[in-house]
């Protein structure tokens, strides 16, 4: 881009990097100080059983309410806080608070959905992860079986030896695992059957073009039987619309995530879906 710039051009090209780094590390001063600053909060997206449309999960999404930017997305600000490092605070901070959440919400509500927290690359390379996640589970009394780690294939792919041991520690702590946008990065079908994982979740951008896309349909299809070959539990993310859930009940998909079901919202809004299943169930 810049080659066909000409000089002039070149050097625009490279004011505008300054500023585009010099904001990068204005973000990076204002990420350090978000978490002492009460800046980071969550919110939760319900996932349904396909059939009976009850929720059986949540899905924590970390947002940051800058002071002077207003929201920022995690898309923004997490692989900044991957590159600091920052995401291992951070990410402890997410698991301590989703665990509590689910924790109040079945004093709340007598019920328990089981509640999944996004871990990235480097917070699954860290050695403390497990002590991290028994911590969490300790303080707020969450049982193990509520909680589920999202990973993502890159993260599994990374280096097999060192992936089977944490794999390993978390399996015997009990939680539940899954993989994210699942279909989307570099993996190998052998590390599937070599992983103890329970769940894949087949990424967004298969189930956006259905129920027109006949390859998008052809791949979500072949996620599913493979998944269930494999004794596993598959989620559809980003489902949109009716036809869409329709189509992945026929499908025999067993869970299903999107806008069309639920947006991810405050805790306290989801206290109220619980319970009006309950009221609404008798
Ligand atoms: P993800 O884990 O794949 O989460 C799903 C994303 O899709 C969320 O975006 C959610 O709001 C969005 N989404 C849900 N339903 C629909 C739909 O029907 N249509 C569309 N177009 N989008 C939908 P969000 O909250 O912006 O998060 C983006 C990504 O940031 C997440 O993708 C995840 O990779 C990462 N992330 C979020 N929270 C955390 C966290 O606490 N820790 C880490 N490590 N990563 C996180
Ligand atoms: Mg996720
Ligand atoms: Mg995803
Ligand atoms: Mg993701």
């Amino acid at each position: 881009h810049a080659k066909n710039c000409g000089k002039n051009n070149a050097k625009l090209y490279s004011s505008s990097l300054t500023m585009q780094i010099m904001s990068h590390v204005k973000l990076e001063v204002g990420l350090r100080k978000a978490l002492g600053n009460d800046e980071l909060y969550l919110l939760y997206q319900p996932q349904f059983d396909v059939h009976s449309t009850e929720i059986v999960g949540v899905e924590a999404l970390v947002r940051w309410r800058h002071p002077e930017r207003g929201v920022i997305s995690p898309t923004e600000f997490i692989p900044l806080a991957e590159e600091t490092g920052l995401i291992v605070p951070i990410g402890e901070w997410v698991l301590r608070t989703a665990c509590s959440q689910a924790r109040n919400w079945q004093r709340q509500t007598r019920r328990s959905v089981r509640m999944a927290v996004n871990l990235s690359a480097k917070q699954f390379k860290d050695e403390n992860l497990s002590q991290i996640v028994l911590s969490a589970l300790h303080e707020t009394g969450l049982d193990p079986r509520f909680l589920e780690l999202e990973l993502t294939e890159g993260t599994l792919m990374d280096d097999a030896k060192a992936t089977l041991a944490t794999l390993e520690q978390l399996r015997r702590i009990g939680v539940y695992l899954s993989i994210d946008d699942f279909g989307t990065g570099y993996s190998s079908m052998n590390y599937l059957k070599r992983f103890d994982v329970r769940a894949l979740k087949i990424d967004r951008s298969f189930i956006c073009g259905l129920p027109q896309d006949s390859e998008n349909a052809a791949i979500t299809r072949a996620i599913i039987a493979m998944a269930h070959g494999l004794k596993m539990v598959v989620v559809a993310e980003g489902v949109e619309t009716g036809e869409q859930l329709v189509l992945l009940q026929q499908y025999g998909c067993d869970l299903v995530q999107g806008y069309h079901l639920g947006h991810p919202v405050p805790g306290d809004s989801i206290a109220q879906k619980l319970v009006g299943v309950v009221q609404a169930a008798g």
